[in-house]
């Protein structure tokens, strides 16, 4: 285990107003020694794991991993930051790129073990943070973390109380991450965890919830079709009694239909036009077709999905549609008296 002692390298790095902010205990760095052993140690836990550092700075946590054996790749915007972890981390990935624009082409088709940023998201408004963090979890591989150590807080209470306390010095250019609303614009798309070091240092774990932006993780999710932005779907479960059967998803999180874009609607129903040829070696009689939308509707993942399912006219239930039980009285809401046509 690598305590603060071993993180003298990074104390000699930090200018002096790091140093004292984070001796003294007070806003903007208390805990920052902490925050950064907390996330060597559990990347650490990982044997050789391929870690994409965003915003690396002079490299201190990336470099500290790579001496462990990780294999390193990061971005900085800062050319000079870059020539500086170089010197460090010769065998490295190090490319110059904003974090602003998502990642760069050289990473594309690579999938990380853990993707790490340390004092770096703040640099980004809030919608900007919520896209690049939906990105970034799009690239973490099977059973990947993606681990944010900043300046946070857990409520906007206590972002405005630290802003109070300390308005003589307060950076208001700067976009602290509070960790409920990053909780809601994750919610369903990632687990999310908070840790705070200090009244102001936190760490915030990011683990992958939704089984349709990673089919990949599942082995018995088989991608059929493909399209620049959606995928034609068919898991091994499914596959005993509704045979043929799949779902149409977008690549993107989306929460229901009503939220696609032109392009996910146009390259639906190109898919339809694969989907069905397709289907047709198992002779289908029918097909039902549809999306559920909300708790109410039985939606199971919250993420949109048009259910393709073949039908056949010796199924026990053949002649049944989607509306059938639906529209039976004992679906009736309470005090609505009109007769269903
Ligand atoms: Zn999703
Ligand atoms: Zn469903």
């Amino acid at each position: 285990m690598l305590g603060k002692q071993g993180f003298n390298e990074w104390a000699a790095e930090y200018d002096n107003t790091v140093r004292e902010s984070e001796r003294q205990g007070t806003y903007p760095f208390a805990g920052y020694s902490d925050v950064l052993t907390e996330i060597f140690e559990a990347v650490d836990e990982k044997q050789q794991a391929s870690i994409l550092d965003i915003g690396f700075g002079t490299g201190a946590l990336a470099s500290a991993l790579y001496n462990k054996g990780h294999r390193i790749f990061g971005i900085d915007f800062s050319s000079e930051m870059i020539e500086r972890a170089r010197k460090k981390m010769p065998e490295a990935q190090l490319v110059e790129w904003d974090m602003a624009d998502g990642l760069p082409p050289a990473f594309d088709g690579l999938f990380f073990d853990c993707i790490v940023s340390t004092y770096a998201l703040h640099h980004l408004e809030d919608a900007d943070k919520w896209k690049l963090l939906k990105q970034l979890l799009k690239r973490l591989a099977p059973g990947g973390t993606l681990l944010i150590g900043d300046i946070a807080f857990r409520t906007t209470e206590d972002r405005q109380a630290c802003r109070n306390e300390y308005e003589n010095v307060w950076d208001g250019d700067e976009a602290y991450v509070v960790f409920d609303e990053l909780e809601t614009a994750l919610s369903n798309i990632a687990k999310c965890e908070f840790k705070a070091h200090s009244h102001c240092g936190a760490v915030i774990q990011l683990r992958p919830e939704c089984p349709f932006c990673h089919p990949v993780y599942d082995l018995e999710q088989r991608i059929v079709f493909e399209t620049a932005n959606c995928w034609f779907l068919q898991h091994g479960k499914a596959q005993g009694v509704l045979e043929g059967s799949g779902v149409i998803v977008p690549k993107q999180h989306r929460s229901s239909p009503f939220e696609l874009t032109p392009h996910e609607w146009q390259e639906t129903q190109e898919l339809l036009g694969l989907v069905k040829p397709f289907l047709e070696k198992i002779a289908p009689d029918g097909y039902t077709l549809g999306w559920n939308v909300g708790e109410a509707s039985n939606q199971s993942i919250g993420h949109s999905h048009l259910h393709v399912i073949p039908r056949f006219n010796d199924e026990p239930y053949a002649g049944k549609g989607l509306r059938h039980w639906l529209k039976k009285p004992e679906n009736r809401r309470p005090g609505q008296g009109r007769e269903e046509r």
